[in-house]
């Protein structure tokens, strides 16, 4: 097996079955051509092609980096479409810079409006101003909110001016960190994070509870802030509430701006979806995009998702994308989504959230916290998948439906009142249904 296939392989373990068959499995990895800084792949048409750089280019780079313990960058093109001169040079440009960051998540293509302007400005202004206005500037917002886009808008402005810009999640920082450990190369790790100009961190809450990754972090961070340079960090939740954080690292996320992102309204909403119509290329009528905007919920990256399948449908099936063509498309998207889950990948995932084994929440425990995840587990459960109250009853070992029913009463009074608790469960849900 060649290292591409062995890359897709690898990402066909972290992704869902209809992902991988939909778009992943499509790809073909030139071993001739490929070297070993430039990766590449055909797609055979421009809707995967799309479709894979905006949603896997960053995951595939990082494998490569993973496998080779080097950086690699990853260019997925039109099958028959011979690499363009042009394109080595924009190559070039971005192996320099080295950084990860998607060309097109710029402040052009970010939509906004009540919902995000606070984020966007801060973010704008410390694109105008590097390292002197806020410092670190600190995003926080639920799933698919446009943390990302945001920060890597502001990457984009930065490496355009020259600056080397680091653009890195938790778990690269982290598996880079490793790697120079075992190697026995920290300086070069230190020289690396510590002399760029620009450092953005994306999903800082994987640092919680993670005690050596944060002390290397602390000093990265002294290093930067000390001589000025700009530090911008993404987070599911407010530093507060992260848990698990070192107290002066805490304290040092709150120094600069801490600006949250709420879900879209429903007119920024509709802007994105025209946004993304464009970009895309795709023709969608004035209802169809009401349509769409009222039926997704906060999660803008279903909206790519959605739109993709939309036009792949209509091409393949040589029809207009009318509104009936688009509720029956959607209603498919929601059915594919849900049968995805199941009450086990429901315990897993909310087991590792609140730090207890999934066997616990499985288990007659009495326990405070055991009660709390397997009622939220319940609730849940109950909520997106069609399992009966007895399935649920004996999946988690409750004595019968009555239990259960009683639990999500006692679940659905707590939404009502307890602000907090609403927002763990939608954080949750949502994270169970964008895997
Ligand atoms: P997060 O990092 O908050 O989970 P992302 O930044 O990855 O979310 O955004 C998910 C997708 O939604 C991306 O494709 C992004 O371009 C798009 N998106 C989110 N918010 C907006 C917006 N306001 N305008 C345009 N696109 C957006
Ligand atoms: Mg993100």
């Amino acid at each position: 097996m060649n290292i591409g296939q062995e890359v897709l392989k690898t990402l066909k373990d972290e992704i869902t079955e209809v992902e991988y068959n939909r778009y992943i499995r499509h790809l073909t990895y030139d071993i001739k051509k490929s070297t070993s800084d430039r990766a590449i792949f055909y797609a055979p048409n421009a809707l995967v092609v799309n479709w894979i750089k905006n949603k896997y280019s960053d995951k595939l780079a990082h494998l490569f980096e993973i496998k080779t313990g080097s950086k690699v960058f990853v260019q997925i093109t039109l099958k028959n479409k011979i690499a363009e001169k042009s394109e080595i040079k924009k190559v070039t440009k971005i192996k320099q810079n080295s950084s990860l960051l998607n060309q097109s998540h710029s402040f052009d293509n970010f939509m906004v409006g009540g919902s995000n302007q606070f984020a966007y400005a801060a973010v704008k202004s410390v694109s105008e101003n590097a390292g002197n206005v806020y410092n670190p500037l600190f995003i926080y917002g639920g799933v698919g909110l446009g943390k990302t886009h945001l920060m890597q808008a502001a990457g984009n402005v930065f490496q355009n001016e020259g600056k080397v810009v680091i653009y890195t999640t938790v778990e690269q920082f982290l598996n880079d960190f490793i790697r120079h450990v075992r190697n026995k190369t920290m300086e070069r790790f230190q020289e690396k994070y510590r002399k760029c100009d620009v450092l953005l961190i994306d999903d800082i809450q994987f640092l919680s509870n993670k005690e050596g990754i944060q002390e290397e972090f602390f000093h990265t961070f002294e290093a930067l802030k000390n001589t000025g340079k700009q530090i911008i960090l993404t987070a599911d939740k407010h530093p507060k509430k992260i848990g698990g954080l070192e107290e002066r690292l805490q304290s040092r996320f709150e120094w600069g701006l801490v600006a949250d992102i709420q879900p879209p309204e429903l007119e920024t909403k509709i802007a994105i979806i025209k946004k993304k119509c464009e970009i895309n290329k795709v023709k969608l009528s004035e209802d169809i995009v009401n349509y769409i905007a009222t039926v997704i919920d906060s999660n803008v990256r279903e909206i790519e998702g959605i739109l993709s399948k939309l036009h792949a449908y209509s091409q393949l099936m040589h029809v207009d994308i009318d509104l009936s063509f688009t509720k029956n498309v959607l209603k498919d998207q929601m059915n594919e989504n849900r049968a995805n889950l199941t009450m086990e990948s429901i315990t897993e995932i909310v087991a590792k959230d609140l730090n207890i084994k999934p066997s616990e929440i499985r288990s007659k425990g009495r326990s405070k916290n055991i009660v709390y995840a397997r009622r939220i587990c319940i609730y849940i459960s109950r909520e997106l998948t069609q399992h009966t109250m007895p399935q649920l009853a004996q999946y988690f070992g409750m004595k019968d439906h009555t239990a259960i029913s009683h639990t999500i009463k006692k679940i659905n009074d707590l939404i009502k009142d307890d602000e907090d608790f609403r927002v763990k469960i939608e954080e949750l849900s949502n994270k169970i249904t964008s895997i």
